[in-house]
């Protein structure tokens, strides 16, 4: 078995490459072909050392994950659903603005945490993704959309951890992976673009602060711990008055920064004024110089065994004002992709199993199939 150098951030490539006796700089260059040129043949890094190759050859490979279908949006959105084994599948979304390209990547197949209103927490939790299947989602997104846009350049500015599963419920696999986005011989994205949500996971909050404090998403969903301990699980174990410390806290790691709040709008659930109120209240008991949080009001995503209803626009309109009033920063957030079912975890919409998982990829197979002429060039299989 060789080993996957994707799975790498700089300096378990150097180790690797020490293993076999070379010196950090080929561990430089090696990885500025993977990352930066997309290369997956050692053959083509021209200015390795042949003996080099020749190791490399023996021991290493570069492997993304087989794509099972790609499905792109007429506003340009596009979807790619990867096949990780065993059944299970997960999602990457690109969303190209004006200003940024931005790609939202999963970090587990499935989730442990079960929030209700999430498809993927209803799907349960399968497993961990490595380093490396976290960075090839990254990987081949950007080398398919230069090559498809027939340019060198970078296409994606900006990376979220908004996909399936809890970002910081993979914490060691996560942090190599921030690290391969982060490094100027990878992706070379700064610290602000990119983001870990969170559902509130606050000791490893805490760690990441220390370990690597890029841009942080919290999604709060409710104002106080009777309706959040209902909605997202994890509350019962981390309530609210601790994730608001956290949040404290990795802004003094990260002085000049905002965490985002994420707030899912659920029609009679969670989004009445009411709620407003409890939601600048707590917000209030933080004061800090400056604006250090944001509020992202997201229109729910409903899925039949959700219960759940999305709130009318009026309604998520008429909250946002109120947090507007009180001077907190709000935005609602455009629902994307929504022709292609791009919203980040809807893949598992009607999944109530994994048996339906397979089923439903072998259908996306076919829409695929059915579909080529209509959207982008079919990946060729990575
Ligand atoms: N597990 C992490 C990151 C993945 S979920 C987290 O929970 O933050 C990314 C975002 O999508 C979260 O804010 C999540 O609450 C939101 N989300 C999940 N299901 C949704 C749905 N059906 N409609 C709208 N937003 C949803
Ligand atoms: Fe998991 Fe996030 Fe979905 Fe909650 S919202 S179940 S934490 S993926």
């Amino acid at each position: 078995m060789t080993t996957n150098l994707l799975e790498f951030d700089l300096d378990g490539l150097a180790a690797f490459c020490e293993r076999l006796g070379e010196k950090r700089f080929r561990a430089t260059q090696l990885f500025r072909w993977i990352h930066q040129r997309g290369a997956t043949e050692f053959d083509q890094m021209s200015d390795l050392a042949k003996s080099l190759r020749g190791k490399l050859a023996g021991s290493a490979h570069v492997q993304g994950l087989p794509v099972i279908s790609q499905h792109a949006s007429n506003d340009g959105t596009i979807k790619w659903l990867f096949d990780v084994g065993e059944g299970n599948a997960v999602e990457a979304v690109f969303i190209p603005e004006s200003d940024r390209g931005t790609l939202c990547i999963s970090s587990q197949a499935g989730c442990a945490v079960g929030c209700r209103f999430c498809s993927t927490g209803h799907q349960g939790f399968s497993r961990n993704l490595t380093t490396g299947e976290i960075v090839a989602q990254l990987w081949f997104a950007e080398h398919f959309l230069r090559k498809h846009l027939k340019t060198e350049d970078r296409v994606i500015s900006n990376v979220v951890m908004m996909g399936m599963g809890e970002p910081l419920q993979n914490y060691n696999a996560l942090v190599p992976a921030l690290r391969v986005m982060l490094d100027d011989h990878g992706y070379g994205l700064s610290r602000r673009r990119v983001t870990v949500s969170t559902s509130g996971v606050v000791p490893m909050i805490d760690r990441l602060a220390q370990d690597c404090p890029v841009a942080l998403a919290v999604s709060l969903h409710a104002p106080n711990n009777l309706l959040r301990d209902n909605l997202v699980p994890l509350n019962r174990k981390y309530p609210l008055a601790e994730l608001m410390e956290s949040c404290n806290r990795y802004l003094e790691h990260a002085p000049r920064d905002f965490i985002t709040f994420e707030y899912c709008m659920l029609d009679g659930v969670n989004d009445q004024p009411q709620h407003a109120q409890e939601l600048i209240a707590l917000v209030q008991q933080y004061r800090r110089p400056g604006v250090w949080c944001k509020f992202n009001l997201i229109p729910f995503n409903p899925f039949p065994a959700s219960g759940l209803l999305r709130s009318p626009m009026a309604r998520v309109t008429a909250f946002g004002k109120l947090l507007s009033d009180a001077g907190i920063v709000t935005t609602v957030r455009k629902t994307r992709g929504d022709d292609i079912d791009a919203a980040c975890g809807q893949l598992a919409g009607d999944v109530k199993d994994r048996t339906q998982v397979v089923k439903r990829i072998a259908q996306q197979r076919m829409v695929m199939m059915a579909q080529v002429p209509s959207v982008v060039e079919p990946p060729k299989g990575v």
